[in-house]
């Protein structure tokens, strides 16, 4: 049997980070088994979809890399197939037209509450045998007596009881299906093997599998996974901090940290923490998914993000800070080459976001000392040991980190000064910053030309006229 698993998500917002771990989840279990993964788009709620929800959920999708076999498909494209199904069903009596109306249904219903009864439809039209009409819904003919067992492959075992269930509407009276028909219709047609989704949606599947069941399909395996908290406890939402998969991305994250975490949140291999995608296939089932609902960690993410920029690729990292740098008004043609600065940066920054930050200086044309304490650093450094590095940078036959550290240790040795001494108001000069990589490596990057034009105008400025 090949394995075939979906994410199925309803476009009504950007991907959440509950969603993007789903996808990753069903994503895993079809690359573990050699299956397919499908993306179906649910999109029937015309007032809640938006094309920009649908935009955002692919974007996702394809930041996180995670590639589908099948799709996207969307249900508003379906809706011949949904009408086909829904006739099958009335055709077959699994299904009624039902001509009750709100203000009846209300009436029954506020009687149910007062009767202390629970309140659901009473299968007033079940046995009436109308016909289609302008305003008649179709309900689905639950099976009256029985149970749903649900063996469900992180909850465990879950009974449900048929007389607790409704006949629930499958069409509105427009026709138009409603979300647990067109569920149950796709994956039928789709060939689902394995449902993996929230648990907030473990009350649908007795309904979903008694439908599946009247139309002859058999019913596929299901995991419903616990939703994700805040460190709090309480629900995950925006009050949290990021919950879309590209805020995340915006705020610096790797996608390689963000799904390492994701696996995480829910699944365990011993206390592995770091995982390759490889490993993650190979290791990733679905029956290790933990019960309980796991909560979120933005260290744990901050450390994971730190681990893939010191240790992925530099040209991985480069490609991925370009953007960054771009965003922030770099001129990349006016720089070193991003690997190198990657280099040189991957053990100072957490995220994108502060890598570019600090990088921004070897790619803006100038740079201000904007900090008073910085310009005090300028202000009080030794004139004639900056004017004898220029001199000394001038003069360097070769232009490496060595030779630059070399003529820094002279200069400073014959001006009676630490390294350090002299290194710092160069660092303000060259970067308008106090922290960069060490300057030897800062300078060679940033070039000759542009370390002696920054160090020149910074000591024309730190030493105006009428200054000593
Ligand atoms: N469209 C549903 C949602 O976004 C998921 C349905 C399912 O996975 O069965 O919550």
């Amino acid at each position: 049997m090949t394995i075939r698993t979906r994410f199925a998500p309803s476009p009504t917002g950007y991907l959440h980070i509950g969603g993007a771990r789903t996808a990753l989840y069903s994503w895993l279990f079809a690359r573990r088994h050699e299956g397919r993964f499908i993306l179906r788009i649910e999109d029937t709620d015309l007032e809640r979809s938006t094309p920009e929800s649908v935009a955002a959920i692919l974007e996702g999708m394809a930041f996180l890399n995670l590639d589908y076999d099948e799709g996207p498909f969307y249900q508003t494209q379906r809706f011949d197939r949904y009408r086909e199904v829904l006739s099958e069903l009335v055709a077959q009596g699994h299904a009624y037209y039902c001509t009750c109306t709100k203000a009846e249904l209300e009436e029954r219903r506020a009687a149910q509450i007062a009767r202390k009864e629970k309140p659901r439809y009473d299968r007033r039209c079940r046995e009436a045998h109308h016909g289609p009409s302008a305003d008649a819904v179709v309900r689905f003919k639950n099976p009256l007596d029985g149970q749903v067992l649900v063996d469900d492959a992180v909850k465990g075992r879950v009974v449900f009881r048929n007389d607790e269930l409704d006949d629930l509407i499958i069409a509105r009276s427009d026709g138009t299906p409603t979300y647990n028909f067109t569920v149950v219709v796709d994956d039928m047609d789709m060939e689902i093997t394995h449902v993996i989704r929230g648990d907030d949606h473990l009350n649908n599947t007795p309904r979903q599998i008694n439908m599946l069941r009247a139309l002859d399909a058999k019913p596929p395996a299901y995991a419903h996974i616990p939703m994700i908290l805040g460190e709090d406890g309480a629900r995950l939402s925006k009050r949290h901090g990021a919950v879309s998969v590209m805020q995340y991305r915006d705020e610096g994250y790797l996608p390689e940290a963000l799904i390492n975490y994701l696996v995480r949140l829910g699944w365990s291999n011993g206390d592995q923490e770091i995982f390759t995608r490889e490993e993650m296939v190979a290791l990733f089932d679905i029956k290790d998914v933990h019960a309980g609902a796991a909560a979120i960690n933005p260290k744990k993410l901050l450390w994971l993000n730190q681990h893939y920029i010191k240790t992925l690729p530099r040209t991985a990292i480069a490609e991925r800070l370009r953007p960054y740098l771009v965003e922030r008004g770099a001129d990349l043609a006016a720089g070193p080459g991003i690997e190198d600065v990657v280099d040189a940066l991957r053990e100072r920054a957490k995220t994108l976001v502060e890598m570019a930050e600090q990088a921004l200086f070897f790619y803006r044309h100038e740079v201000a000392v904007t900090d008073p304490k910085n310009q005090a650093t300028l202000a009080a450094a030794p004139h004639d040991a900056l004017t004898a590095l220029v001199a000394a940078f001038v003069a360097l036959p070769t232009w490496t980190p060595e030779a630059v550290h070399a003529a820094f240790e002279q200069i400073a040795a014959n001006s009676g000064l630490t390294f350090g001494k002299l290194a710092q108001p160069v660092r303000i000069a060259v970067t308008g910053t106090s922290v960069s990589p060490p300057i030897d490596v800062t300078c060679v990057l940033l070039g000759r030309d542009r370390s002696i034009a920054r160090l020149k105008s910074a000591i024309a400025l730190a030493f105006q006229e009428g200054k000593p």
